[in-house]
């Protein structure tokens, strides 16, 4: 099994999709990557998701990339009794701290801090600012509110007070237990919102102890300033544009998407460009042009990892979405246009021999017929570097690690492939083609770039490059020890 693209789709797991045969067909459409929001459903849904996921990573011989979400010091509303509301324009509206279940008239706001700091003539946000209230009237435990603009309210919505500055530590005690429940479970990333500074990174990651890698949203301004230092302390990057786009107007969104996406590429860490990318198709089977443009131009910009939110969690279009993404992607990254600009957006490369040998690969790939770059790493430190230079051919990413091929998964490019540990150059040859003929990325009339370090099992060591023949008959006769 083999995906015909080099982006990677991210689908956030929720009601609409929570049973083996959903999660499969959403896998087969193209989802590589599943996303388990621990701001939505208790302990006993994370875990079912995740058993599943792993089911079918069984049941397909793939490996699957589990992403965890932490909710982070985000603000949200309560319940309703009907599960949601519609308010309209003009209607009088109440947040208070009563846990009883919501209606038309009210809802619960479970953070006294934002009616200590609310003033009258405030405006509160709902739903990634979809909603906009203003404050009539506020006290300790109420804000009496006139609906600006209208829509529906549902569960838990997200709320935003974007005059207001408030004082919330990186991780509340709901993110510990979280944090823990997950990496116990063996998650393979875990995603942290809100986060303002590389210390949140650096807090989180001591409690994560190499469990999981760790990757960071950027949806605040103050993390768009320390961007560099942020970058540095994680893993991997989230361009959350739902809560950026609140918390900064929402046309300085793209400028920094855009830079993010260079600015990761450049250090080698995936980046996933997130929300409403497809928003429409939460209740309609067909993309807007708006939204297939944006989804490309996220491609064009050469992102690691375009991901689906409620359009997979809890839309009535799931796989169709999955599906756009993958059609999408495959007409992209086949126009000349997107290798240009690829090309042009290269960064030097670094003065590593492994960053050398790679760009030597990457060459190769470029000036010869070369079907594929296989590599072996056990970090995947390697993978990540052959990722960066955005090759025209697959990327084989092979190691013995399971947990390294299921975070490589998120990588541009990368076809991760758990491989039996090997002791000499020769079987790596071998075993990376084996993987790529079992995959269909070749014939036995190819040939491949071969990576590996010498000696074997030591990490950042790559140091040798060979050219293979994929005709196995071929390769023992031709190769040194
Ligand atoms: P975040 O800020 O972390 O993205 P979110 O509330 O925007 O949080 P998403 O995962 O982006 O959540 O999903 C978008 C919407 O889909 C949610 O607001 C919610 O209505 C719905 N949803 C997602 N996951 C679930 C779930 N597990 N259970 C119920 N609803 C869900
Ligand atoms: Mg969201
Ligand atoms: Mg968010």
């Amino acid at each position: 099994m083999r995906r015909h693209r080099n982006v990677k789709i991210v689908a956030t797991l929720g009601p609409a999709s929570s049973d083996y045969d959903t999660i499969r067909a959403l896998f087969e459409a193209g989802a590589d990557v599943f996303r388990l929001n621990m701001s939505h459903g208790d302990h006993d849904d994370i875990r079912s998701r995740h058993n599943i996921i792993r089911d079918i990573e069984r049941d397909t011989g793939r490996p699957i990339c589990i992403l965890a979400d932490l909710q982070g010091p985000k603000l949200r509303c309560g319940v309703f009794a009907e599960d949601s509301v519609e308010i309209a324009e003009g209607q009088k509206f109440r947040f208070d701290l009563d846990d009883a279940p919501g209606d038309a008239t009210r809802v619960q706001l479970p953070h006294k801090e934002i009616f200590a700091a609310l003033k009258p003539g405030g405006t509160l946000l709902v739903n990634d600012g979809k909603l906009r209230l203003t404050v009539d009237e506020c006290g300790a435990d109420f804000a009496d509110c006139t609906v600006v603009t209208g829509g529906t309210i549902s569960n838990r919505k997200g709320v935003n007070v974007p005059d207001v500055v408030l004082p919330l530590a990186a991780l509340s005690d709901k993110d510990r237990k979280d944090l823990e429940f997950v990496c116990e479970l063996g998650v393979d990333w875990l995603a942290l919102s809100f986060v303002q500074r590389a210390d949140d990174v650096n807090e989180a990651r001591g409690l994560v102890r190499g469990r999981a890698a760790v990757l960071s949203k950027i949806e605040k301004p103050a993390a768009v300033e320390a961007f560099d230092s942020i970058l540095e302390a994680s893993d991997g990057i989230m361009v959350a544009r739902g809560d950026l786009g609140v918390e900064c107007p929402v046309e300085a969104v793209p400028p920094i998407q855009k830079r993010l996406i260079r600015r990761c590429r450049a250090a080698a860490k995936p980046v996933i460009v997130a929300t409403q990318m497809l928003e429409s198709m939460i209740d309609s089977p067909m993309p807007t042009r708006a939204e297939v443009s944006d989804v490309a131009t996220a491609i064009y910009e050469g992102t690691d990892a375009i991901m689906l939110s409620a359009e997979s969690a809890a839309g009535s279009y799931p796989v169709q979405a999955v599906r756009t993404m993958d059609n999408v992607a495959i007409e992209v990254e086949s126009d000349a246009t997107y290798r240009e600009i690829i090309e042009a957006s290269r960064t030097a490369i670094l003065s590593s021999t492994a960053d050398a040998i790679v760009a030597a690969a990457r060459e190769i790939a470029d000036t010869t017929d070369i079907k594929a770059i296989c590599c072996f790493s056990h970090s995947g430190s390697t993978a990540l570097k052959i990722s960066r230079e955005r090759p025209r051919v697959p990327i084989i990413a092979l190691t013995p690690i399971r947990e390294t091929a299921r975070r490589m998964v998120l990588s541009w490019g990368c076809h991760s492939v758990q491989s039996e540990p090997v002791e000499r150059f020769k079987y790596a040859v071998v075993s990376a083609v084996r993987a790529a003929k079992a995959s269909e990325f070749v014939t036995p009339e190819d040939q491949v770039v071969v990576m590996a370090g010498i000696p074997f099992n030591v990490p950042g060591s790559t140091n040798i490059l060979r050219i293979a023949p994929c005709d196995e008959r071929r390769i023992f006769g031709a190769e040194a020890d």
